[in-house]
């Protein structure tokens, strides 16, 4: 289903589109309005695919009604082709600096009008798929560009089945969650370049400290989240000790030179009485996270509680 709007204070002219487009099978929906007030109500009612408006019209002209489209994300990527009757060049000129993808000049020809209908609806069309390929390529994505660790969405994904594994195999499984100490400080002082050399350091460094089926991850800003399976809290503790020390050891070139990095952690183990699932585990981990910092930072804390559930490693 595809759909035009035409405004135009001439009712002529907006027959003479009309009759244009349809002989052109181009549309299968057709609407009309008489100025730009009426045509934009109708316009970011409908949101057809494609709009021709006139330039001169009473109450609200061609200018203003591009003026209310620009303020209107939802709108932005509709094609609006102007219809102007005057000669006037600058008129034009501002036309298409305010947003107007095209313009034709009244009287207008038939088979010019067409074609370019044509061209600004084949252009729309390849936004859109690329707009709709972005989107399903964004949604496949599961790394972090910056840092090449996983993104969120696929810890999020690979905790949970993590923990169903563990919970078949009777295993333990430890989650650490740390971030790196007053990370907003190097922003401001060194700018977001070296704020971002930083993180990729910190993303070695763990990246180092890795057994092969642990799964890192930049969940957030300056917050990393490992994922140890089968490990129980000592393990994930020396896991942990390695980490904070390969970061604390980090140097980094002039004028980052004097740039000390530390992280705090919190370390969690699942199962316990305690944790049972994801979301305790999570708030275990970071709660530990939330000690580590208020205990003079570059340390690792782990989840108070009684552990006596535990289970041994695997
Ligand atoms: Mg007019």
């Amino acid at each position: 289903m595809s759909s035009v709007l035409v405004i135009d204070d001439s009712k002529l002219f907006r027959k003479q589109i009309a009759d244009a487009l349809r002989k052109a099978l181009l549309f299968d929906d057709y609407r009309e309005a008489e100025d730009g007030l009426e045509g934009f109500k109708i316009f970011s009612d409908s949101k057809p695919d494609l709009v021709i408006c006139d330039l001169e019209m009473p109450h609200m002209d061609g200018l203003k009604f591009l003026q209310l489209k620009s303020v209107r994300q939802d709108l932005q990527d509709i094609p609006i082709i102007l219809l102007t009757s005057t000669q006037d060049r600058l008129a034009k000129l501002k036309s298409l600096e305010q947003g107007a993808s095209d313009y034709l000049t009244k009287p207008f020809d038939a088979a010019e009008l067409v074609a370019r209908v044509r061209i600004h609806l084949k252009m729309k069309k390849l936004q859109d798929e690329l707009k709709a390929a972005n989107e399903h390529f964004k949604q496949l994505s599961t790394v972090d560009p910056l840092t090449n660790l996983y993104n969120r969405r696929f810890l999020t994904e690979t905790l949970e089945n993590e923990i169903q594994r563990a919970k078949r195999l009777q295993s333990n499984l430890s989650l650490l969650i740390f971030d790196i100490d007053h990370f907003k400080q190097i922003n401001d002082v060194y700018g977001h370049q070296a704020g971002d050399k930083v993180l990729v350091a910190v993303a070695d460094a763990l990246r180092e400290t890795l057994r092969t089926y642990d799964i890192a991850s930049r969940y957030g800003g300056e917050e990393f989240v490992l994922v140890l399976p089968g490990t129980p809290l000592a393990g994930g503790q020396i896991v942990a000790e390695r980490l904070r020390k390969a970061v604390h050891a980090l140097r980094f070139p002039i004028p980052m030179d004097r740039i000390k990095v530390t992280v705090s952690a919190g370390l969690a183990t699942f199962p316990t009485k305690r944790i049972a699932d994801f979301d305790t585990l999570f708030r275990y981990a970071d709660e530990a996270l939330y000690r580590a910092k208020k205990n003079g930072r570059n340390r690792v804390e782990i989840m108070l509680g009684n552990m006596n559930s535990e289970l041994k490693s695997t």
